[in-house]
């Protein structure tokens, strides 16, 4: 399981939220976290001394290893070698430096990276002797979060396990452990309560994952469903040539000295990219630094230019073959004879079972325009790249609409539909709104049938991707199944007494991709007494355990009864847990880390009063709560009503 160390900065200001968050760095986390503070001028926050400097780099040995990798500085890892006295006018000198090329006129700077909107005031940092650094932002906290630690976590605590683990993995499947799948099924539940159950106009349905391969035919996806792919001949490595980019390396007089390749998701990792582009200048001969990178995808690279371009896995040239098309559907023989004409294929989307049961649902429901048809359900693409841990996997499950309309509503229809999925990530799963952003499809780029396309996208550790997607599909998928199969899709207008087939509006949303931007807005560091803890900040609606019972000690009957009988009324509402082992404190780490919104302690008052301590996770205040009053005080945290 080798993730990219990425690295990542939080939080970003709403005003930019379509930013790519990434490539931000780890020096010293303890300068970062929680010690920024809000203002719009930068306000001096915290203020080290030499010693506490020292004290924050020595605990952060890892954060300077992070920031080697990114300054590409072979010396700053030895930093750990020398004496410790020498630490801080060397780090201090570096930080000087570093920030002082940064400066802009007021003396403030972006932190690090643009996107970690964490400005630094260079004016104490006149010289790399002075003792006093002052670190100033714009943001309440900073914090830093890496994939490889989300990864680590998911695994610790049993939310994500790579698939077939016992035999080293099995690239692009993932296996989801206790938490993560009470963490999925409440993510469904709620999608499922708020698009179907608590609405009027829209049923769901549960389609077969292997249908007839006519249906793949006619929606075009058996000609169609396919991504470009380049090989690299060299490392033998597969590339989809739409996340390519590559850009030509101009000097400063405009000759052109080579080109520069990345994967989509490392774009944001300027330097490297800089130092490459500097060293094919030197090694052109060309004058001055190079001119700013514009990045093109290799889709659009004219064919005679691809064997200029270096192989984003060698960087060398000469190695990637021109971008040809690979069909996504998983392939498979239906019934005991393996010939062609037992060739069926996996789903690659939901939709399709959604369209070809409209008639039935249509003549077995009272449902009539506008009206949607609702299915969860696994999808299955043979992903070029599957990358970054469950964003892009090959077997994975989406939650699709298919919302008919009549043709005139399609744009309001389309913005209702924006608004809802957008609603439903902020209030429901409890998205950081600061995370979310929105990219309207280019008219060009979409499909010929589509009238519009929007994503919402979530900033993850590797980058701003799209999370879902709405889209108005004309009435395209209809009319297609319409003609393969002679049957009549079509609805009455009663008004005008004819018979049309009806536009469709899309949400299309993956689980898991809402599961992995779920984790990372929820992921929080922070200090409790002094003492550093990791917390998921789920919201109570969807966080996989609601109630962690404790008694305070394990060795009082009473007590143990007591919380026990707590526990089974609990229990038969919510996902709970019951932790017995340990000191109190440490039980509330394990919870917090699980993210458990609530820990409800039954203690020797509570065999007195009848009254428990619930503990707020976030906050971590404590009140007494009489046990009468506590399901109907939880119910209204957990479920709002
Ligand atoms: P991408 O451009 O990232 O490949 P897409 O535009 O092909 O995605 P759609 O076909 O619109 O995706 O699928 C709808 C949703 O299904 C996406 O917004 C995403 O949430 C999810 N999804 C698509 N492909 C994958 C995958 N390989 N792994 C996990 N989720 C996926």
């Amino acid at each position: 399981m080798s993730e990219p160390a990425a690295l990542w900065a939080r939080p970003i200001p709403a005003s930019q939220t379509h930013t790519p968050a990434t490539a931000t760095s780890r020096l010293a986390p303890a300068f970062l976290q929680g010690r920024v503070g809000v203002g719009a001028e930068p306000i001096p926050l915290q203020t080290f001394a030499g010693s506490e400097f020292m004290e924050a780099a020595r605990t952060n040995t890892d954060g300077f290893d992070a920031q080697d990798q990114i300054e590409g500085n072979p010396n700053m890892g030895s930093l750990w070698g020398v004496p410790s006295l020498l630490v801080v006018p060397m780090a201090l000198a570096w930080l000087y430096k570093r920030w002082a090329a940064m400066r802009q006129p007021q003396g403030a700077q972006h932190f690090f990276s643009p996107d970690a909107h964490c400005t630094v005031d260079v004016s104490a940092l006149e010289s790399p002797a002075v003792s006093m650094a002052t670190v100033t932002g714009e943001r309440t906290q900073q914090y830093v979060l890496s994939m490889d630690d989300l990864v680590s976590l998911c695994k610790r605590r049993g939310f994500v396990y790579q698939a077939s683990d016992l035999y080293g993995g099995f690239a692009g499947f993932w296996d989801y452990g206790p938490l993560g799948v009470e963490l999925k099924n409440q993510i469904k539940a709620k999608w499922w309560k708020k698009m179907v159950q608590l609405r009027d106009d829209v049923v769901g349905i549960d389609s077969a994952i292997i249908g007839s391969p006519k249906v793949w035919e006619a929606s075009g996806h058996l000609a169609g469903f396919s991504d470009p792919m380049v090989d690299c001949k060299e490392s033998n490595q597969r590339f989809r040539a739409d996340q390519v980019l590559y850009s030509a390396v101009l000097d400063a007089e405009g000759k052109q000295c080579g080109y520069v390749s990345c994967q989509q998701d490392e774009v944001s990792n300027e330097k490297a990219l800089a130092k490459k582009a500097k060293k094919l200048v030197k090694e052109a001969g060309g004058k001055g630094p190079h001119q700013p990178l514009n990045f093109k995808e290799l889709i659009d690279c004219p064919v005679e230019l691809i064997d200029q371009i270096p192989s984003p896995a060698t960087g060398n040239p000469g190695t990637l073959t021109p971008p040809r098309d690979f069909n996504l559907m998983f392939s498979t023989n239906v019934g005991p004879v393996v010939a062609d004409s037992s060739t069926a294929f996996l789903r690659p989307e939901t939709a399709q079972g959604i369209f070809t049961n409209f008639k039935n649902v249509m003549d077995t429901s009272r449902v009539s325009l506008p009206f949607g048809i609702a299915q969860i359900g696994k999808a299955f693409r043979n992903e070029i790249t599957p990358r970054n841990f469950i964003f892009r996997s090959r077997e994975f499950e989406q939650m699709e609409i298919e919302y008919f309309i009549k043709e005139d509503d399609w744009e309001r229809c389309h913005q209702e539909w924006l608004d809802t999925m957008h609603k439903f990530l902020m209030e429901t799963c409890g998205l950081r709104p600061e995370l979310v952003g929105t990219e309207v499809h280019a008219q060009d780029k979409l499909a010929h049938y589509a009238r519009a396309c929007t994503d919402l996208t979530f900033h993850f550790p590797f980058g701003e991707q799209e999370l879902l997607g709405v889209a108005a599909r004309g009435c395209y998928d209809l009319t297609q199944h319409a003609n393969a199969s002679g049957r009549k899709l079509e609805v009455n207008d009663q008004q005008t007494k004819t018979k049309f087939i009806p536009h469709v509006i899309e949400p299309s949303l993956g689980v898991d991709r809402l599961f992995l931007a779920v984790l990372c807005s929820a992921y929080d560091e922070d200090e409790i007494g002094g003492e550093k803890r990791t917390v998921l900040r789920f919201s109570p609606e969807i966080a996989p355990v609601k109630v962690l019972v404790l008694p305070l000690v394990k060795n009082n009957e009473d007590i143990m009864g007591r919380a026990k009988d707590l526990f089974e009324r609990l229990r038969m509402r919510w996902n709970c847990t019951m932790d017995i082992t340990g000191a109190i404190g440490r039980r509330y780490r394990r919870g917090d880390e699980a993210g458990v919104p609530f820990c409800v302690t039954v203690d020797f008052d509570s065999l007195e009063d009848g009254t428990v301590t619930v503990r707020d996770r976030d906050s971590t205040e404590q009140k007494r709560v009489s046990e009468d009053e506590l399901i109907a005080e939880l119910t209204k945290a957990i479920d709002g009503y």
